[in-house]
């Protein structure tokens, strides 16, 4: 028998395996090698935000809404599947804190029909304890997801289907995987290692921090029950009883470890600015992990020779693309020809 490798089981080497299981012409058998437990990779420290339209000014593109509603069916399979609840909550609040950002999102509101601008006044009822005046956009096609239950969801999925094995052993080198027909790589920030320094510098490859803050909120409390996102973001987790609190732009800090504890009063301090009752409640677990970004700020996808594929890069949008990618880097394997599909995510294709 044939066999394949994946190197990663994050969102990239699960999504990639979901899609390579599911295709009836598959005549090989898999082999996934992992080399970190599943909470302790950028996909399961994620804070699982899912939007088609990202970052300051809720810009889209083509391809956005067809990814969203790729991770959407999987997830949906998945629940039914395991008989467990993966998304968290659906709809986010975005605020805006300058004027050119209120412009961008009227903008988006006269183009998507599934956004809507938001008043100061409805904003201060529905989290009273906003302490600026703050205008804002709803997104109605935005969800939250708990991402270690949609990952542990995955491996269980894949634990159950023939020829597949989660292999626990750290890949140094593509010459170990001689016997395999063929490789995926999708190792997050492990990949970068498999790059050329043509490559790294060609794609502007790089490693970005990121923290998170997961606070404990006692039973009597009520929090508001779905995301509030600015520069910053709280994520409420009602099931768990717990809120999570993330903030974008930690490019300054290389070290995979946890924050030293001057990083994270800074997270805290950027999170009692958007809701100051957080003073009060206890940290109940602090995660962090290093996720690769390259310089289009898109995930990079395709072929780095005739045995070796790749998903990776997948920077701060890896939920919303990973599947839409996965799913059309398996199809153009099968192929085995170029995809036919553009896509605005970079293709990488070398023969
Ligand atoms: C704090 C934080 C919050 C985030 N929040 C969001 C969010 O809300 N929404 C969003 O879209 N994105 C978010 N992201 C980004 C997102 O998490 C990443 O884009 C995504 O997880 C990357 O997935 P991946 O599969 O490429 O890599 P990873 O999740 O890093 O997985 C890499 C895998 O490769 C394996 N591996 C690596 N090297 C080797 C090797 N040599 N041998 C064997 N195995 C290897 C690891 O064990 C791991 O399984 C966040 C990231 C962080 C850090």
């Amino acid at each position: 028998m044939k066999k394949i490798a994946i190197i990663g089981s994050g969102f990239a080497g699960l999504a990639l395996s979901f899609y390579l299981t599911k295709e009836k012409q598959r005549d090989f058998d898999i082999d996934l090698f992992y080399d970190q437990d599943i909470d302790k990779s950028a996909s399961g420290v994620s804070t699982g935000l899912l939007s088609p339209y990202s970052g300051m000014y809720a810009t889209s593109v083509d391809d956005a809404l067809l990814a969203f509603d790729e991770l959407c069916s999987i997830v949906r399979i998945l629940e039914e599947r395991e008989q467990t609840n993966i998304f968290l909550s659906k709809g986010i609040f975005r605020l805006a804190s300058e004027k050119r950002q209120m412009k961008a999102f009227e903008k988006r509101v006269r183009k998507s029909s599934d956004t809507s601008l938001v008043s100061s006044k409805d904003l201060k009822e529905k989290f009273p304890f906003l302490l600026k005046d703050y205008q804002g956009l709803y997104i109605e096609k935005a969800y939250s997801l708990n991402a270690p239950i949609y990952l542990k969801a995955l491996h269980s999925f894949l634990k159950k289907e023939k020829g597949f094995n989660f292999v626990q052993k750290e890949v140094k080198d593509l010459s170990e995987l001689r016997e395999y027909e063929s490789v995926f790589l999708a190792a997050g920030q492990g990949s970068l290692k498999f790059f050329s320094q043509e490559d790294i510098k060609e794609h502007g490859l790089n490693l970005v921090k990121g923290q998170v803050l997961e606070y404990e909120i006692p039973k009597e409390e009520q929090v508001f029950s779905q995301p509030l996102v600015t520069t910053k973001y709280l994520i409420p987790k009602e099931d768990e009883n717990s809120l999570l609190l993330g903030a974008t732009f930690e490019k300054e800090f290389e070290s995979p470890k946890i924050g030293q504890s001057e990083e994270l009063e800074r997270l805290k301090l950027k999170g009692y600015d958007l809701f100051p009752p957080l003073k009060k409640l206890k940290v109940k677990e602090q995660r962090s992990a290093i996720r690769l970004c390259s310089s289009y700020h898109r995930p990079l996808w395709g072929r780095l020779n005739e045995k070796v594929y790749l998903l990776t890069s997948l920077g701060s949008k890896g939920l919303l693309f990973h599947a839409l990618l996965a799913k059309e880097l398996v199809k153009a394997f099968f192929a085995k020809e170029k995809p036919k599909k553009t896509l605005d995510s970079p293709l990488l294709w070398k023969p």
